[in-house]
């Protein structure tokens, strides 16, 4: 059986005041039996380590370098990351694919500095509004998930995470419906099970856009929902603690 996973993915938002009332909050609350982490902006990690580290909430970055160390100006590495004591590393996310050019063999490169770290990959795949419309979803998502599975190194990847983002659901207030995600969440289990019938059990998949309380619980519903990468509403205490508690 796959534990539920919510992971709050902050962005580039926060304040070190904000970000320890927003955790404050969560901790006076009973989250529920899912695993719960969140990803803070980077320069915030040390300290929601120390106030989450005695508590059941993990931690964990929204990007990391490919590379290992050096000179690499503004760049963290994966060796950092695990420093800090980060449970998870999000890769590939559509606003670095798209703001930042990240392509899908330098997502796949992160996702294995990550692990090679000791860090869980959650890496995201999505397609946007125009190829859904053209019925593109699964050919794009199967590439960019491909590209890791491919991957003359895949073998060493330990634990690791697949977030289904669909780009014109992020941020957007549209979500997939839940029949939708779930065609592609099933889709995205088959894939991993050419690779092997225990990858596709193993390996958790988390729907993510616009995830709230008010439409959890009918998504992690869903049977290849395992949870969800959570954005705006993760900076909402009620609605964090809720969309928890619904996993
Ligand atoms: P959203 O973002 O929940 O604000 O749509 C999700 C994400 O980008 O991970």
């Amino acid at each position: 059986m796959r534990r539920s996973l919510v992971v709050g993915n902050w962005k580039m938002n926060g304040s070190q005041s904000a970000n320890q009332a927003l955790l404050a909050q969560c901790l006076a609350e009973n989250l529920g039996t899912a695993e719960v982490a969140v990803c803070p902006p980077a320069l915030y990690v040390q300290a929601v380590a120390e106030q989450l580290k005695e508590s059941s909430i993990g931690w964990g970055v929204q990007n990391l370098s490919e590379a290992d160390s050096g000179a690499y100006t503004g760049e963290i590495s994966a060796a950092m990351v695990a420093d800090l004591g980060c449970h998870y590393a999000i890769v590939g996310h559509s606003e670095r694919r798209t703001l930042y050019a990240e392509t899908d063999s330098l997502v796949a490169a992160k996702a294995l500095q990550a692990s090679a770290a000791g860090v869980a990959p959650i890496v995201c795949v999505g397609e946007t509004l125009q190829q859904r419309e053209a019925g593109q979803t699964l050919e794009v998502v199967g590439r960019q998930l491909k590209a890791l599975l491919d991957h003359e190194r895949f073998g060493e990847l330990g634990d690791w995470v697949v977030a289904y983002e669909p780009v014109w659901a992020i941020g957007t207030g549209l979500t997939a419906t839940p029949a939708q995600a779930q065609q592609v969440h099933g889709y995205i289990r088959g894939v991993l099970a050419e690779v092997s019938g225990s990858l596709a059990d193993r390996v958790r998949i988390l729907y993510g856009g616009s995830v709230k309380a008010a439409n959890a619980a009918e998504l992690f519903a869903e049977a290849d929902i395992d949870g969800g990468l959570v954005g705006g509403a993760s900076l909402v205490g009620s609605e964090f603690i809720a969309i928890c508690r619904a996993a």
